[in-house]
């Protein structure tokens, strides 16, 4: 067997376990995740070469109804340009749960004519095993897909035979990709996503999702990494919420991202984080290009 490699996109609904499953995939933690939906604004691919294969995981941004903000069409942009230019698709829905968003990423697989792999996520959460198999015919019967596939991301008996299936579709070809390489993204990327998703989950709905991180300083000292992120709030009160009483809330999200990062740079880490007021950003498409939205 020659060697196999390509594109995948990981696409479906806010929330379904896109970016874990990636994650767990690759075996890295590369894309961030939370409860809440819109965690996930940029597109990363997420890389894993072994062996006999590479596999180039395209995350996306779910697909978002409703919403005219410049960042929501952004996302939406994001999520529907990975359609194009990739080898296969990897579906995600949940188990049970069907929603209008479903319905409008079914409208545009039904455009595309690669290989698609339904996955059911989170069968853990099901309870009742002997009613998925009627679930899994009645997705059947909605969308032609090469492969229906249940499973819950966080098994790892079940990300090894996904990877099986894929390698089914996946084309023979050279590796894309150097071997060393883990994402398309860069280190400072990745970090002030890193950052993000601690914020997400630390606040978590207290916190609009108006917020973004930009990484100012990025120095490696010795065998320290030395890095400060300005937080990017659209109003004072949003401010005082991050900063917490004392300090205190800055001061968690802080030691949380610096754990994660650690554990990406492989290194210690000195960490310094600022907050600032950037009045109505997310709806500004000037001030989202300043900030790499574009
Ligand atoms: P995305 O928006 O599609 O990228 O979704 P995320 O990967 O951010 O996951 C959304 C939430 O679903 C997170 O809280 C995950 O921990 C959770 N989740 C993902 N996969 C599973 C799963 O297989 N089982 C359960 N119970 N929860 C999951
Ligand atoms: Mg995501």
């Amino acid at each position: 067997m020659n060697f196999q490699s390509g594109y995948i996109a990981v696409v479906g609904r806010p929330n379904v376990g896109k970016s874990t499953l990636v994650n767990e995939l690759i075996g890295q933690k590369l894309s961030i995740t939370s409860h809440r939906p819109q965690t996930t604004r940029h597109r990363i691919n997420a890389i894993d070469t072994q062996e006999n294969y590479q596999m180039v995981f395209v995350d996306t941004p779910g697909i978002h109804i409703g919403n005219n903000k410049a960042i929501n069409s952004y996302m939406n942009k994001a999520a529907s340009s990975s359609f194009a230019d990739v080898d296969m698709i990897i579906w995600l829905v949940e188990i049970f749960k069907w929603t209008k968003e479903d319905a409008r990423v079914l409208e545009h697989l039904s455009k595309v004519d690669i290989p698609v792999i339904i996955c059911v996520n989170k069968i853990d959460k099901s309870g009742s095993v002997d009613k998925i198999l009627p679930y899994l015919e009645i997705l059947g019967e909605k969308f032609k897909a090469n492969e229906v596939f249940p499973l819950s991301a966080f098994d790892r008996s079940h990300t090894k035979q996904l990877r099986g299936l894929i390698l089914k579709y996946l084309p023979e070809q050279d590796p894309i990709y150097d071997e060393d390489f883990i994402t398309d993204r860069s280190q400072k990327f990745v970090v002030s996503e890193f950052i993000r998703e601690k914020l997400m989950r630390n606040l978590s709905n207290e916190l609009p999702y108006d917020i973004t991180v930009e990484i100012e300083k990025f120095e490696l000292d010795g065998k320290m990494y030395r890095i400060a992120a300005r937080i990017f709030v659209d109003k004072a009160s949003q401010k005082s919420i991050v900063i917490g009483h004392k300090g205190e809330m800055l001061k968690k999200i802080g030691q949380d991202s610096r754990i994660t990062i650690e554990g990406f740079l492989e290194a210690k880490v000195f960490l310094e984080l600022w907050v600032k007021v950037r009045q109505g950003w997310s709806d500004d498409k000037r001030a989202l290009a300043s900030l790499g939205y574009d």
